[in-house]
């Protein structure tokens, strides 16, 4: 199903598939996204419960959302099992002397590590998981660029 921006006309996606939040990609746009089901608009004027943060990719913005990117992979990796949480935290503080809290910023980290270290059928299942979590957080470019990372988009 394609779904058009109500305001610049461009193609909207699915940021996560079956969610039903269909966001326009077109930086430039006010439009952010729909909500398929109820269809609800979201604009960039609407108050969004993060106050005061600032259309373009800032530190300020950034620091929420890598507490949130880190909780996500965290999450995540607890749900599969110590082992998996284990060897995932202990390889990015070997190999990058890094956390899971810096992998907003640094997303190839996350993503070597699980490439070094799990089968691919690992590595999808953990992707999955966490973009599954941070979907509804897609409209903020830092979550976007993060998943993009993950999934071999940039
Ligand atoms: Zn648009």
């Amino acid at each position: 199903m394609i779904v058009q921006c109500p305001d610049c006309k461009k193609p909207l996606f699915e940021f996560d598939h079956g969610s039903g939040n269909y966001h326009c990609s077109n930086p430039h746009c006010n439009f952010q996204y729909l909500e398929i089901m109820t269809g609800k608009q979201y604009r960039k004027t609407v108050k969004i419960e993060d106050i005061g943060q600032k259309p373009a990719v800032s530190n300020l913005d950034k620091r929420p959302k890598r507490i949130l990117v880190g909780l996500a992979i965290e999450s995540t990796l607890l749900n599969m099992g110590h082992t998996i949480f284990d060897k995932v935290i202990t390889k990015l503080r070997e190999d990058y002397n890094a956390n899971v809290f810096d992998c907003l910023e640094n997303p190839q980290y996350l993503k070597r590590v699980l490439e070094r270290n799990f089968d691919k059928n690992t590595q999808n299942v953990m992707v999955k998981s966490i973009k599954t979590m941070l979907g509804e957080f897609a409209y903020y470019e830092s979550v976007r660029e993060f998943l993009d990372v993950l999934n071999n988009k940039a």
